[in-house]
């Protein structure tokens, strides 16, 4: 017999690029999961604020999986009814983060299938970089694709991977895939959580009580008050259920490839990544653009929210005072969401508003964590000027961005980021600031302590740790039968 589906969604079949850069939430084992999840999900929001969803399993006979997704921000889209409705003491949340193209419930996830009388539920954070090959072959053996995003895939490969056990199903599908995936899976009433081999976006366990939590940023824990316990490996697959929680690592080992961008921008400075606070390490970041391009300046300022780290760090290093230059306004979303120019433009001024108080007649320094199309920067420095600023001297506490991300942070085209064929002075032309100042690669790596490797940085140099493969096959060591487990704290 199937499991019951009840579902809120609306079939758009409209298209879309397979962009997500997103979080995940998931709890195992808690009365309260779906609520829970929003919470986790509220503390995840930075990371995607186009669609939210949960889907949540009542352990009735047979299992009953409950979902719900909407468009828009986690409040938005949970109401107590709403979460009433998301009974089961297992839940998987997702919030979405795409800019390309026009946004889709259908691609809102959770994604929810039935397979041999059981619920399969996935949510993916990253970006595979072999979904056309896998889908082209999917499409050949029949498989009748609802979404426009890559993680629908796992769930087709999943359910037609020969393995006895949803786990060594799993395992296998996920050994085809290619690129980044930090993904959980409800299989029934199993949790299964895995990275890609190569780590390239984050993902962590917690407890909460006797209740296990995953979550894409360990900032998800502190909100319901459960602890961290560790960061899953690079290649790791966590299995959760009643038997308590196993990891298994069976895919061959590669080098850890990290995404730097999630230090410098993406995200939330109060999280702990790798055994690294993004605080800290924007803040080193800072510091060393401060050594490294410093400024004849009267004080420094940062864009809120993820320049003012690296502000702070620069002001210590160059002994300037630090002042509150910017004020954010708490109500609107990231400009780079909007997808059309006009509105993004206009987004700049929106969010931000100029301390003319702080800044009239002064030589202001202002740091921002990155700079991509350049239209923030441009808006940024006239209206620094326009509030009474002398001089405005730009500093970006990363190297120009040169090159677009395929691994699950959105990023224009090369063609647009301003930078893939400008020499710094011809940006700051673009921009219009007294000057025009980056940080290194060797001072991005110091500041994350990669100088020996395990990151990607392919954005500033180029340097793809994945290749785009035809039909991929990263070779799960166990197609039959699953290695025994890891030892894992
Ligand atoms: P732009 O205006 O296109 O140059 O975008 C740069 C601004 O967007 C900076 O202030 C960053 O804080 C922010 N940013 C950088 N990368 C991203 C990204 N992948 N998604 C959204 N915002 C970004
Ligand atoms: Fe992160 Fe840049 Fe690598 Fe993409 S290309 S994973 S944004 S470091």
């Amino acid at each position: 017999m199937s499991p019951v589906c009840h579902e809120d969604r609306a079939l758009d079949l409209g298209d879309d690029h397979f962009h997500d850069a997103c979080g995940v939430f998931a709890v195992w084992g808690h009365p309260d999961a779906a609520r829970l999840t929003a919470l986790g999900l509220h503390a995840l929001q930075h990371r995607g604020q186009e669609s939210a969803g949960i889907v949540s399993i009542e352990a009735t006979r047979p299992l009953t999986a409950h979902a719900h997704r909407a468009m828009g921000l986690v409040q938005d889209a949970f109401t107590a009814a709403t979460l009433a409705g998301l009974r089961g003491d297992v839940a998987l949340g997702h919030v979405r983060y795409s800019t390309t193209g026009e946004s889709h419930l259908r691609n809102a996830q959770p994604l929810l299938a039935a397979h041999q009388g059981q619920p399969l539920a996935c949510a993916h954070n990253g970006n595979l970089t072999n979904t056309d090959a896998l889908k082209r072959g999917l499409d050949a053996q029949g498989a009748v694709f609802q979404s426009s995003t890559d993680t629908e895939v796992f769930l087709h490969l999943a359910a037609r991977a020969r393995g006895d056990s949803a786990l060594d199903r799993v395992i296998e599908a996920l050994g085809a895939c290619r690129g980044a995936w930090s993904v959980a899976f409800l299989a029934g009433r199993q949790l299964i959580a895995a990275r890609d081999p190569h780590g390239l976006r984050p993902l962590c366990l917690g407890t909460l009580g006797r209740a296990h939590v995953v979550a894409s940023e360990p900032v998800a824990f502190d909100l319901i008050g459960a602890r961290y316990v560790r960061d899953l490996d690079p290649g790791e697959v966590l299995v959760i259920d009643a038997d308590g929680a196993r990891a298994y690592a069976p895919f061959e080992p590669v080098a850890p490839r990290f995404c730097v961008f999630e230090h410098v921008y993406f995200a939330r400075p109060d999280s702990t990544l790798g055994g690294q606070s993004v605080y800290d390490a924007r803040r080193a970041m800072g510091r060393a653009l401060g050594r490294e391009a410093p400024a004849d300046a009267d004080l420094v300022i940062g864009v809120p929210d993820s320049g003012v780290a690296a502000a702070l760090g620069y002001a210590e290093a160059s002994s300037l005072a630090f002042e509150v230059g910017l004020l954010r306004s708490r109500f609107v979303n990231r400009t780079f969401i909007e997808p059309v120019d006009a509105q993004r433009q206009f987004g700049v001024r929106m969010k931000l508003s100029p301390v003319a108080a702080a800044l009239r007649g002064r030589r202001v320094v202002v740091v921002d964590d990155s700079i991509v199309r350049g239209t923030t920067a441009r808006k940024l420095v006239a209206m620094l000027r326009d509030a009474g600023a002398r001089e405005v001297h730009l500093r970006v506490a990363s190297p120009p961005t040169r090159w677009p991300c395929f691994y699950g942070i959105d990023t224009p085209d090369r063609d647009e980021l301003v930078a893939a064929h400008r020499a710094p002075a011809e940006v700051n032309a673009l921009v219009g600031a007294d000057s025009l100042g980056y940080l290194s690669l060797e001072g991005l790596r110091g500041a994350v302590n990669g100088q020996r490797g395990g990151f990607c940085d392919a954005c500033f140099t180029g340097e793809y740790p994945v290749p785009f493969v035809p039909v991929g096959a990263l070779t799960a060591r166990t197609q039959h039968g699953l290695a025994p487990p890891v030892t894992r704290r």
